[in-house]
């Protein structure tokens, strides 16, 4: 099974481990891809909704994931590691497109990951 791993070095310097794809928001040298969590947690989010945690900002997430898109994480994300910035221990949307990727649906991947 693939992980999720994290991202290395400092929010200006990032370094994806090898072998792994970037799922993060854009960053000084990180270009994001249409896998990004657009929702951030602590302030006001882009989407006007205000996520007091890491969780909410997931759960956000999950909730405009598209079938398309979670077709393209199967396509496109099979057989990665995921890199984002979220600790490993957190709750991070990398670890929904993991299973995502890995086949499961949204009900599957939930109630592995405990968040159902
Ligand atoms: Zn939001
Ligand atoms: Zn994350």
């Amino acid at each position: 099974m693939n992980r999720r791993v994290r991202v290395e070095g400092d929010l200006y310097h990032g370094q994806i481990p090898d072998g792994a794809v970037y799922v993060g928001r854009p960053a000084p040298g990180l270009r994001a891809g249409p896998f990004a969590n657009r929702h951030r947690f602590g302030k006001v989010c882009r989407c006007g909704a205000t996520h007091r945690d890491r969780a909410e900002a997931v759960a956000a997430y999950a909730a405009e994931l598209t079938p398309e898109l979670v077709a393209r994480a199967r396509e496109e994300l099979a057989g990665f590691d995921l890199a984002c910035w979220c600790p490993l221990d957190g709750p991070c949307h990398g670890d929904l497109l993991v299973l995502l990727a890995a086949g499961d649906d949204l009900d599957t991947a939930f109630t592995r990951l405990g968040w159902s």
